[in-house]
């Protein structure tokens, strides 16, 4: 960029030294550097080595007159201005040296408010054309800017690993990443935008997840809803999404990460088989073991010596968890790697829970606690499921609130539709769960501990087991608790219109 005009020099080129002395004082009153030159080439040289901004040229003058000084200065220097100065009020010349590219003139002899007035009018142009590039400047480097940020941005996205979408709030596309359309089996070359997400991903779990944070279901902060599909034969991905908010809050739309699991899916499915055949190969030994325990403590039975006694009943007790933690996790094995239990059947549920309920009421008794069924007035539906998997979840839930509440404590099972869906609560008055528990008394081995907890016997996997089979069954369980008020756990289960 050029030198701000106020540093630039004034040249007077005129061979007479009056005017070119007389000129400088007056330039210099006016706060301008001044230099001075008596011929056309002293003049060239002045400008080549210095920066000149404004040149008063004599058009008469011996050697390189002015006319061809100024015809060299427009060709080697547009920006400096050139007032000429004529001799003796020749407007013909002045019209001439306009037309070459002078930009103003001024007539000898001249007045010093004359000088003035026109050495200020070029300043004053010097000054806007200054102003008018650098604003220029300016903006063409803003743009410049923004250009570069833009193109980073989408180079960044257009290199991230994982699998980005952006959709608006109608849940149109408004882009996709090569890693995004890779997993969905679309060319990245080819990838187009602007149709409706279900256009480009056949999976109606994903759609919805997607249109759901698009139309601003998802606001809150920490809630990153999170989904997991196979768009094609052995490949699992999981969806994160966020809503994009605009400057009111508005939801805008949807941004989605996609994440190929696969390689951990692959990873836990040879984990759970490991679990399942350790598991397996450990079973009938312990049985054994635990039998034979059993006999000798029979045969011990009429025996005055209790300490051997008591030591078998012990290994007896620990053999005994053995072989429930090994139930459930082959269970849990079992269920994971997505077996039917048995064949379905038709279950009259209320048949089934009173049957529980009735089995279990022995152990709360033992407890002093009370264990109550409420089934409602009108008839419950039969459901058409593997009678095993509904014991199993309702055994589990009420076993652990018999469990994890004090002596004394109350039960109560309560069951009932609601729409389409069967809905039985297992409610105590017990324990409890701390909020920061809720969400991973679901997750395989996790049990809550502290004091109260501290004595209980378990494996942390009856929940997960609860968890998996109403997935099976296209159900679900959820929990609401507060420490010493109590839990219910709330299960619903679809009916299947017959
Ligand atoms: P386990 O009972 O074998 O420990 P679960 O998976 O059935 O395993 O339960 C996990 C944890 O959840 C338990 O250890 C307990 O801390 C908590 N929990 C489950 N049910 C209840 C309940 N009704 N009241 C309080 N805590 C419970």
């Amino acid at each position: 960029m050029k030198n701000k005009p106020e540093t630039a020099y004034v040249l007077v080129v005129d061979d007479e030294e009056g005017i070119r002395s007389g000129s400088e004082r007056i330039l210099i009153r006016m706060g301008l550097k001044v230099l001075t030159a008596a011929r056309g080439n002293e003049a060239l040289d002045i400008m080549e080595r210095e920066d000149v901004s404004i040149v008063l040229l004599d058009l008469k003058m011996p050697g390189l007159d002015g006319m061809q000084v100024l015809k060299r200065i427009r060709e080697t220097n547009l920006n400096i201005l050139v007032i000429v100065i004529t001799g003796y009020a020749t407007v013909e010349t002045a019209i001439e040296a306009m037309k070459q590219g002078a930009y103003d003139f001024i007539a000898k002899p001249f007045e010093p408010d004359h000088l003035r007035i026109v050495v200020n009018r070029a300043r004053e142009k010097i000054k806007l054309t200054f102003e008018a590039e650098s604003l220029e400047l300016e903006r063409k480097r803003t743009l410049a800017d923004l250009g570069t940020e833009k193109s980073r941005v989408r180079t960044i996205i257009e290199s991230l690993p994982n699998g980005i979408i952006v959709t608006n709030s109608l849940g149109q596309v408004a882009l996709m990443n090569p890693a995004l359309l890779r997993y969905i089996g679309i060319d990245p070359s080819c990838g187009a935008t602007g149709e409706h997400i279900s256009h480009y991903v056949k999976d109606e779990g994903f759609c919805r997840l997607v249109m759901e944070i698009s139309q601003g279901k998802h606001l809150d902060a920490g809630d990153v809803p999170a989904y997991e599909f196979s768009p094609v034969e052995g490949k699992f991905l999981m969806a994160r999404g966020r809503p994009v908010l605009g400057d009111e809050n508005e939801c805008l739309g949807a941004v989605v990460a996609v994440e190929d699991i696969t390689a951990l899916k692959v990873l836990d499915r040879l984990k759970s088989e490991f679990v399942a055949k350790v598991s397996h190969e450990l079973r009938s030994p312990l049985s054994t073991i635990h039998e034979q325990i059993a006999v000798v403590l029979k045969d011990l039975a009429g025996e005055e010596s209790n300490d051997e006694r008591l030591i078998l009943a012990r290994a007896k007790e620990k053999t005994s968890g053995l072989i429930s933690l090994i139930g459930d996790l082959l269970d849990l094995s079992r269920i994971e790697a997505g077996a039917v239990y048995h064949e379905p059947k038709p279950v009259n549920i209320d048949v089934l829970l009173k049957n529980i309920v009735d089995f279990l009421d022995i152990r709360a008794k033992s407890r002093q606690q009370t264990l109550v069924l409420e089934l409602p007035d009108y008839p419950l539906p039969s459901l058409t499921t593997d009678p095993l998997a509904i014991e199993s979840i309702f055994g589990n839930l009420i076993t652990n609130a018999l469990n994890y509440t004090q002596k004394g404590g109350r039960i109560i099972v309560t069951a009932g539709l609601a729409e389409n869906n069967l809905i039985v609560k297992v409610k105590d008055n017990g324990f409890g769960i701390e909020q920061a528990y809720i969400d991973k008394i679901f997750d395989k081995f996790f049990r809550v501990k502290n004091e109260k907890t501290r004595m209980i016997t378990g494996t942390g996997l009856g929940l997960p087991i609860v968890k998996g089979l109403l997935n099976d069954l296209g159900g679900s369980v959820s929990v609401e608790s507060a420490p010493d008020r109590g839990s219910v756990f709330i299960v619903s289960i679809p009916v299947k219109k017959q």
